[in-house]
């Protein structure tokens, strides 16, 4: 499995997100890699409606096609999704956010199966969080001690930084 391209995927997911100046343009893509590797849904921010994350929307288009109710859709999700689930996003999930909104990582952490395990396996990610909107993002170690395996895979940092802060103002 090339970690690397499913990444590189979700950054052009990012490409798609309009840039503005208060959030990060992130892509995200859901694979099921087992056998013959297939991609469940991708997103990006704000590509679903309101102030939607890429992970969120993810989970918000896979849930449409099982015709789940929202808006808590993480409770429901999980039993729908295959074994293997690998979550590709250009930027560590967030684990804080304003005005009473859940974060990716309790999206992720509430995406359970039957069994109650995590339904989503490994997380692989480009870049940590900025720490500029939210100081520092402890999700990493929350995921983890869940169970879910957490992958920083080196390379495109710089790509995904600069799609992710398009619509910020430049300093200096
Ligand atoms: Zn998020």
């Amino acid at each position: 499995m090339d970690d690397l391209y499913y990444l590189r995927l979700a950054l052009d997911c990012a490409r798609n997100s309009p840039p503005k100046p208060t959030n990060f343009r992130v892509g995200a893509v859901l694979l099921s890699p087992s056998s013959s590797p297939s991609i469940l849904t991708t997103g990006y921010t704000l590509e679903s409606p309101g102030n939607t994350h890429a992970e969120q929307t993810c989970f918000i288009k896979l849930a449409g096609t099982h015709n789940l109710p929202g808006p808590m859709i993480e409770d429901h999700l999980g039993p729908h999704l295959p074994e293997d689930v690998v979550l590709y996003t250009t930027m560590e999930p967030c684990n804080k956010r304003s005005a009473g909104n859940s974060t990716c990582v309790e999206r992720i952490l509430k995406l359970r199966r039957a069994d109650g395990s995590a339904a989503i396996r490994k997380v692989v990610c480009g870049v940590s969080e900025p720490e500029k909107f939210v100081g520092e993002n402890l999700g990493r170690k929350r995921l983890e001690e869940a169970g879910i395996e957490v992958v920083h895979v080196p390379g495109l940092e710089e790509e995904i930084l600069e799609v992710a802060t398009a619509g910020h103002e430049k300093e200096g």
